[in-house]
């Protein structure tokens, strides 16, 4: 199986499932204004449980789907975790350079010794942050305080 479309796969479950948790916490904690309104949001989760089959269907493997089922329920849903630089993003702990090695040059899944999580790699520049934005200008006409000197 292709490994690339896969985790692909894997990566689009877990978003389904995250989304359809949201969605029905607000059907549990806000009161729509109508039942249209409730339905309509019924029908989306319909929806999405639906293409959630779909999609575990085609990952076609029961025993990954069950350790997924169980590694969501552990972690609210969160089964996959980035590796960046060789560090998972989901318990923080070095990921082993023999296990890098399957990650970068092999098709099969990993799995985080440490916490059992998916592993993921990520390129470093698609984690990048912007840059912080520059200190607001002084105001005109004040000078900053100098610091007390002793
Ligand atoms: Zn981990």
């Amino acid at each position: 199986m292709d490994s690339k479309t896969l985790i692909d796969k894997l990566v689009n479950l877990q978003n389904i499932d995250l989304e359809i948790k949201v969605i029905q916490k607000e059907l549990t904690y806000l009161s729509y204004e109508t039942d249209a309104q409730r339905q309509e949001m019924e029908d989306v989760i319909k929806q999405m449980t639906t293409d959630r089959e779909t999609l575990c269907e085609s990952v076609g493997d029961k025993v990954l789907i069950a350790r997924i089922t169980k590694l969501q329920s552990r972690y609210r849903g969160l089964f996959l975790s980035p590796v960046v630089d060789a560090v998972c993003r989901g318990c923080r702990m070095t990921v082993p350079a023999s296990l890098m090695v399957h990650l970068v040059h092999s098709d099969a899944l990993v799995y985080c010794e440490n916490c059992g999580r998916i592993l993921r790699k990520i390129e470093a520049e698609k984690l990048l942050v912007k840059p912080p934005p520059p200190p607001p200008a002084p105001k005109r006409g004040r000078k900053p305080k100098k610091p007390p000197t002793f």
